[in-house]
């Protein structure tokens, strides 16, 4: 992989992908936790004496305008954290883009707008692939985020620019993740939790022929629990994935892997906010009621494991976490897994937020950027947007 410090960036124009996606709140930035985890390429880059012309997308405008989903607070909170001037475009691309990009000198930043107004980003469109690429003399991506898509502006681009490198956040997910997908199998056990089983089975695939355990919570070990003849009550369930869910199971007997599940549960009848919580202690669950939470003997024995654990992926909530009565599953399992001394790498939206908000952040080794990105490595699979920086895993 070449590193962006190993790129002769200096007095040339750059073309760096980040992922600038953070969600806004009355018109401004309310985490800008993915501006920060970009600005070390930035700044790199800006000392270096380079121009930046920065790409980014922000939500889901699907090829269209959208005022709402402007690049512009972001722009505004990175000239703040930067104490530095950013130019905003009108239009992705067009004729701002361009002029902007021609007239800017060493050390400024112009920011493209949200690229995904564009139609063409999505569909990795060549036209607008070698319309980026015209803009720039060098190409950095450094939006781990984005890096399973294969779009315009991850991927296409870089086919129509020699000089090109990974950014810094990029280079640190990848060895991250690398770090796990090489561990020893003892020791190495894999949380996965969230609302589906078809999320996770090429991860669990994948996963098998590497971990010790999997520890399963969160909706999808309803279905598991179902495809081994246990009651469910009113519990959330994929169907036409227990054949599935019996086959990772037989799977994981043959190669000696062990698969946690519940067995015990929080539940409640109904999926509400106000919903009261009731502890069942059995694998079962009354058909009245539907499990939303690990109950405290799984959530203890998961701790317990995790406890001497060398290697941790964790990805999913336990629980519906985002109501605090269906909360506990979840953060006893962010806090055994903080405490674990080995490797610990959390991806996915929801256990970064467990993470974050039960303040174990400096005690994770690595936090990921990438929900979808971080499951996809741990998939196996070429990650399009490293595979463009000629990015690839050696078995
Ligand atoms: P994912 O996006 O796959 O990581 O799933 C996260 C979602 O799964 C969260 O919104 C949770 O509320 C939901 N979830 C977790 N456990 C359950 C459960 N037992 N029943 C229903 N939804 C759940």
């Amino acid at each position: 992989m070449t590193l962006i410090d190993e790129l002769p960036i200096e007095g040339r124009k750059t073309l760096m992908r980040v992922d600038f996606n953070c969600p806004l709140k009355d018109g401004r930035v309310a985490d800008d936790s993915r501006i920060r985890a970009a600005l070390p390429t930035i700044q790199h880059a800006l000392d270096r004496g380079t121009s930046l012309i920065l790409v980014s997308h922000l939500g889901r405008p699907k090829g269209q305008p959208n005022e709402a989903l402007s690049l512009a607070p972001v722009g505004e909170r990175l000239a703040e954290l930067l104490d530095k001037e950013v130019l905003l475009t009108d239009q992705p691309i067009g004729e701002t883009a361009t002029r902007l990009s021609k007239e800017l000198r060493d050390g400024q930043i112009v920011l493209l707008e949200n690229i995904r107004f564009h139609p063409g980003e999505t569909k990795n469109d060549e036209h607008l692939s070698r319309h980026l690429a015209a803009l720039a003399d060098c190409y950095i991506n450094d939006a781990f985020g984005t890096a399973h898509r294969a779009h315009s502006s991850t991927a296409g681009v870089a086919q129509h620019i020699r000089d090109k490198a990974a950014g810094f956040l990029i280079a640190k997910e990848v060895k991250a993740l690398e770090r796990v997908l090489d561990s020893h199998r003892l020791g190495f056990v894999a949380v996965l939790g969230g609302a589906k089983v078809s999320d996770k089975i090429a991860v669990i695939e994948n996963l098998l022929a590497r971990v010790e355990r999997i520890l399963i919570g969160g909706a999808m070990a309803y279905t598991f629990l179902a495809a081994q003849g246990h009651k469910i009550g009113a519990s959330r369930i994929e169907e036409e994935h227990l054949p599935t869910a019996k086959r990772i199971m037989e799977l994981a007997a043959q190669r000696g892997v062990h698969i946690g599940l519940p067995v015990d549960h929080v539940a409640a009848t109904e999926f509400s906010s106000d919903a009261s919580r009731r502890v069942i202690e059995s694998p079962d669950i009354p058909p009245e009621l539907m499990g939303l939470d690990i109950g405290p003997k799984t959530a203890a024995a998961y701790a317990s494991v995790l406890q001497s654990a060398r290697t941790v992926f964790w990805n999913g909530p336990m629980g519906v976490f985002e109501f605090p009565q269906f909360a506990r599953g979840t953060q006893v399992v962010a806090d055994a897994v903080a405490e674990c001394p080995g490797w610990t790498v959390v991806g996915g939206g929801d256990s970064v937020r467990a993470v974050v908000e039960g303040g174990f952040s400096d005690e994770i080794d690595h936090i990921s950027t990438g929900g979808g990105a971080s499951l996809e490595f741990m998939e196996g699979r070429e990650l399009p947007g490293l595979r463009a920086l000629g990015i690839r895993r050696e078995e």
